[in-house]
């Protein structure tokens, strides 16, 4: 039942976030008021469709700017989400983490990483997103926004591809970028239908950001000890094969599956401020 009502949510949040649909037979983007709207996950500002503004796109415009560097309106609204909610933007709100989920029914031998490979992505979030972008802005030139330019495979699937097919003037001016930026989203697109959600793992800059706030933040999973009798149901259960009993692990994206299949219901999902202060049990 929680797999179904995320689902639903994933297609809503999807829908709501891309709404502008009249730019995907014009070939255009919109540029209204609303475009000043940070999202709280990973879609493409070109997107034809995208009515607010990417946050690893924003981070990178601002800092390639000569006289900004910082963001301080995207770091805030991102710590913020991250400290209220984790990774639950992630799980229930990102298209591209619904792409990955879709493209991992296809039937194909499917595999896990080792675990180092999820502190690839600390790196993406550092060097490409916050470093590279300013040390390369001019005086008069801002700098380039190394992630989007580079490594976005959302930004590819969202914006470079539906753009070139419906702007004739964009299709023209592709080159060798465009085939490089092909070549990669075609390899993390097979990438995701071998290993779930293989791209929030290892290179997403976003979800390096938003994992550091899955143990602190306010919404979280709790485990009562005395009801866990460790049969390890939750770990089976777990589309990304996280351990049993560490719950909100980084890589939890929320999706709750563990806390509807504990047997002794030993799990909960809880509004807790602090610890040791009153929670409150949110339903399920
Ligand atoms: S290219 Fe990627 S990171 Fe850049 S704005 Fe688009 S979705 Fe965001
Ligand atoms: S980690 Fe995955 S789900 Fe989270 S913002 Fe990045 S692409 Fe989206």
């Amino acid at each position: 039942m929680v797999s179904i009502k995320r689902r639903l949510v994933q297609l809503a949040a999807a829908f709501a976030f891309n709404s502008h649909v009249a730019g995907f037979f014009r070939g255009t983007i919109y540029r209204g008021n609303l475009k000043q709207v940070c999202l709280p996950v990973l879609n493409c500002y070109s997107c034809p469709g995208a009515i607010g503004s990417c946050p690893v796109g924003s981070l990178q415009a601002v800092a390639s700017l000569s006289t900004f560097y910082f963001s301080f309106y995207v770091t805030g609204f991102l710590a913020l989400v991250g400290v209220f909610t984790g990774r639950l933007a992630c799980g229930w709100l990102c298209p591209f983490g619904l792409i990955q989920e879709l493209l991992y029914r296809i039937p194909s031998p499917k595999y896990l990483l080792p675990d180092w490979t999820r502190f690839v992505k600390y790196f993406i979030l550092v060097i490409p997103v916050l470093l590279l972008p300013p040390m390369f802005a001019g005086d008069i030139n801002p700098g380039t926004p190394f992630f989007c330019k580079w490594l976005c495979p959302a930004g590819t699937l969202e914006a470079a591809i539906p753009l070139s097919v419906t702007n004739s003037g964009i299709r023209g001016a592709l080159g060798w970028l465009f085939t490089w930026r092909i070549s990669w989203l075609a390899a993390i697109l097979i990438f995701v239908i071998l290993i779930k959600r293989g791209f929030c793992l290892v290179l997403c800059p976003l979800g390096a950001f938003y994992s550091l706030f899955n143990g602190i933040s306010f919404l979280k999973i709790s485990r009562d000890p005395e009801r866990c009798n460790t049969c390890g149901k939750c770990a089976v259960i777990c589309p990304l094969r996280l351990p049993e009993r560490t719950m909100n692990h980084p890589e939890c994206t929320r999706c709750l599956k563990c806390v509807h299949n504990c047997p002794t219901g030993a799990l909960k999902w809880r509004l807790q401020i602090t610890e040791g202060c009153a929670s409150v049990h949110v339903k399920n």
